[in-house]
């Protein structure tokens, strides 16, 4: 059974009654992301995150969340400084107040609840955050004129001297 997307859950009942939920909202209400986001520059009408997610027990009998999202982050190029979209489609899973033997024991991160509950909006802000690599670039690598132009000549000096050796290699011949 699908039910309604909401912010905060109870843990033990979810897991309980295997909770599925699935929705979109708004990528504006995830405050700490905003700033590894373009400064000016983002989509006009707003990004949203699609999310899907469930409430299982671990093999260690922990409560788990295990969901997938779906969304697009407005990144800042750090060659041309213009707008980057990076398409983000994460899976991610979390034992939930795991004590410290399960988490030595187990690959899985995990998540502590607040006095039994969790927000799951703080959840896909962390995962998304996590996923943003350190610097952004288009795959274009001429984004940026000026920066092309800097980049290569360096390069030509280096390319020049492998048929300078050449050259040498001929002539002795
Ligand atoms: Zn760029």
């Amino acid at each position: 059974m699908r039910d309604k997307l909401r912010r905060r859950y109870q843990v033990q009942k979810e897991v309980t009654r295997n909770g599925y939920f699935e929705g979109e909202f708004a990528q504006s209400e995830l405050h700490r992301l905003q700033e590894f986001l373009h400064p000016e520059d983002s989509a006009p009408s707003g990004r949203d995150v699609a999310v899907s997610f469930e409430f299982v027990r671990s093999e260690f009998d922990v409560p788990m969340i295990v969901g997938k999202l779906k969304t697009s982050l407005d990144l800042e190029c750090q060659r041309c400084l213009g707008r980057l979209e990076m398409p983000m489609e994460l899976e991610f899973q979390l034992m939930i107040d795991a004590d410290d033997e399960m988490v030595r024991a187990s690959s899985i991160d995990t998540l502590y609840s607040d006095d039994g509950f969790i927000d799951v909006f703080e959840v896909i802000e962390d995962e998304l955050i996590l996923a943003i690599p350190l610097v952004a670039l288009h795959e274009n690598i001429e984004c940026n004129e000026y920066w092309r132009v800097a980049a290569s000549a360096p390069e030509t000096a280096d390319r020049e001297n492998p048929f300078a050796v050449l050259k040498q290699l001929k002539t002795t011949d």
